[in-house]
């Protein structure tokens, strides 16, 4: 099974419930995770790829 780390900070998803995963919204070929309390803090992420960041 994949294990997931948050783009932003690397922490480990495998116990987070509230976590999300999706294709990054420019270039969707990097997958953006972010976890519950990031999403609650409103961490900014950054693609590997294109660069793009977003709250989102
Ligand atoms: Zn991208």
């Amino acid at each position: 099974m994949e294990k997931k780390v948050s783009t932003a900070t690397q922490t480990s998803l495998s116990n987070d419930k509230g976590s999300a995963s999706f294709p990054c919204p420019k270039c969707g070929a990097v997958e953006i995770v972010r976890t519950r309390g990031e999403r609650a803090n409103a961490v900014k992420y950054t693609c590997s790829k294109c660069g793009f960041t977003g709250p989102n």
